[in-house]
Order: C-alpha cells, then structure tokens, then sequence
C-alpha cells in the first residue's frame, strides 16, 4: 500500500497518474504540488492547475451561479498561490443549463471576474456547452522561477504551521445552507481573498505550502502523510475560525473544531515556515500589511494532532463518501467526531 492510498481521494488520483502518461520533464511527483510545473528552458516554471466546480452544485450548496464562477476561478488560482506563482491567466470550460442560459452565464462570468481581477489576472478563453447541470471548470496557468516554487514537500521538525487567514467560512457557509436554508450566511460570504502575492512572498521562506480547498484538517493530514512527519495544531479551534464561521457555528450549535475538519474548504493558503525564517515571514507580512494565522508547529511523528488529541484525518476525508454523500449524515457524522469529550 502506498503512503496515501488511505484517503479515497488519493487512491483515485494516483489511479489517475498510473493509467495516463507523465512528462518525463515535470517537476515533483504525484501529489506533491498544488500545481503542475514544467520548465520552460528560460529559468521558468510553468505552472498549471484545473479545478472544476459541480459537486457542490449538484449537492446544493452553491445555489448561485455567481458562487460558482467566484470559487471555480479561487480554487485554480489558490494552487498557483500554493507553488509561489505568478499569474499568465484563466482559461473556463462551462457547461450552461438550457433554462436560463444567458442569465446564468452572466451571473457565472461576474464570479470569475471578480476573483480574477481581485488577483490582477484575466480570463484568457475557454468552451463553452449545454447541458442539464451547471458546471464551471477552470485551468489556471503562471510562471515561477525555477527552485523559487514551493512544494507540498519539505516540513521538517521544529517548523512553524500558518494560514494565510482565518478559516472555516467554506464549511460555515454549507452549514448555514444545509441546516438555516442560507440565512445565517449568504454564498456571497464565500469569497476568497486572493493569495497570490502572499505565496510570491513565501517563496525562500516557506518549507512547504498547500490550499485549503478541502479545509484545514485534510490539508494538514495530506501534508502530514507526504513529508512523514506530525502536525500539531496548538491553537484553539475557536482562534483560528474567521468570526464570521465562529458565530455560524454558535448558532448552529456546532463544534468550532468541525468547520476546520469539514472537507469544504475556503481556498485559504496553508504554509510551514523554519524558526530560522520566521523574521523573514514578518518582514514579508509587514510589506504586505498581512497576519498570517499561527496554527502549530511540525514534530518527529505522523498524523494530525489538535491540542495534543489525535485526528483521524483519513476518517474525516473519506466521510462524505461513508455517508454515500448524504450531507445530514455526514454532518452528523463530522459533529460526532469533534465534539469535545
Ligand atoms: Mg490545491
């Protein structure tokens, strides 16, 4: 069994990677960059990633054409952010409902191009199809210089665990649609800031980096498998959540700790930064007028821990799947697993 094959996710990924062929070129191995790199033979990388969103349509929990072009251009340009990129542009690869497809594409494209402009990006081109579903996948591709990217890869003990930002507004925003019909917060909470000149600056500081496109939890369980090391999140839950999510999860009687282990993310930046760059992390962070979230630190070991508890990160990623992708069941699964004893 290899070193993720726990978690669904990875199985079908690295399924993915055996079945297809692989630039012999390509820098890294499967799993180990939120974006694809490849030389481009003048001291660059290209970097490339699609993400598309429909799941989340067909689940109902974005509801809002709108939420949909905003997160499916977020989750691409979060990857480049995650491997220190910069940029070249978006390409969408849209399929529109036959009912109302002109209002639905222009609610889609104001999403895109509000995260696009947000990143100084622009939509490049795409294709564009009918179908019965929406779904709205985006191609992200930039540039980083060759050995300034940062990899999932590289944690060593000692290191020091940050977000980007407060987390858990991805999760609290599918709480409030699944159990307050939307009114506690509104899709249009999911808008993820851009992070792109937050992972330029990491570049030469950071250890590792990676997206939290499937929440804080499966981030540090997938980082924690690939570098072989445990993961200590020391801060209490209720510190890290944006107020928005800690209020979301007060009213709806949640445990703070599951909107960080649900997988629905907020396209947040995770990143582990050595003691020794630490000054470095605060330079960058002060040019940026930026609070990077501490959350933890690295120790000899596997596995995730949050205030010393053990989290069964392989559990919580295949959840949804368990629970046949039911989303009352596997909430109620996911409350079970972080309430407090
Ligand atoms: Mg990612």
């Amino acid at each position: 069994m290899r070193l993720n094959d726990d978690v669904a996710e990875n199985r079908r990924l690295t399924r993915w990677a055996d079945l297809l062929p692989r630039a012999p070129g390509q820098r890294g191995g499967v799993h180990e960059t939120d974006a694809e790199l490849v030389e481009l033979g003048d001291g660059r990388l290209l970097a490339l990633t699609v993400d598309t969103v429909c799941e989340e349509i067909r689940l109902g929990l974005y509801r809002d054409p709108r939420t949909a072009g905003r997160l499916a251009a977020a989750a691409a340009l979060s990857d480049l952010a995650a491997v220190g990129a910069e940029p070249l542009g978006l390409l969408l690869s849209v399929t529109l409902p036959a009912d109302d497809a002109d209002a639905v594409q222009e609610a889609v494209a104001r999403g895109v191009a509000e995260t696009a402009s947000a990143a100084g990006t622009f939509v490049l081109g795409g294709d564009t199809n009918d179908g019965d579903e929406l779904s709205v996948g985006c191609t992200a591709a930039g540039t980083v210089p060759c050995g300034a990217e940062l990899r999932r890869l590289g944690i060593a003990p000692g290191d020091l665990l940050f977000s980007a930002g407060p987390l858990g507004l991805g999760a609290a925003v599918a709480a409030s649609t699944l159990f307050a019909g939307g009114t506690l917060l509104p899709e249009s909470a999911l808008a993820p800031p851009s992070r792109i000149a937050h992972g330029i600056a990491l570049r030469g500081i950071a250890s590792a980096a990676m997206d939290t496109s499937d929440g804080l939890l499966a981030t540090l369980d997938q980082l924690a498998r690939l570098n072989g090391i445990a993961l200590h999140v020391t801060r209490a839950p209720e510190e890290i959540l944006e107020p928005r999510a800690l209020e979301a999860a007060r009213r709806l009687c949640l445990p703070p700790l599951a909107l960080l282990a649900a997988t629905q993310g907020e396209q947040e930046l995770v990143f582990a930064v050595p003691p020794r760059n630490v000054p470095s992390l605060e330079a960058a962070a002060a040019r940026l007028a930026w609070t990077p979230v501490s959350l933890g630190h690295a120790e000899p070991g596997s596995g995730v821990f949050v205030n010393g508890v053990p989290f069964d990160g392989a559990r919580s990623r295949n959840l949804l799947a368990a629970s046949a992708g039911d989303l009352v069941t596997y909430a109620s699964a996911l409350v079970a697993m972080t309430s407090r004893p």
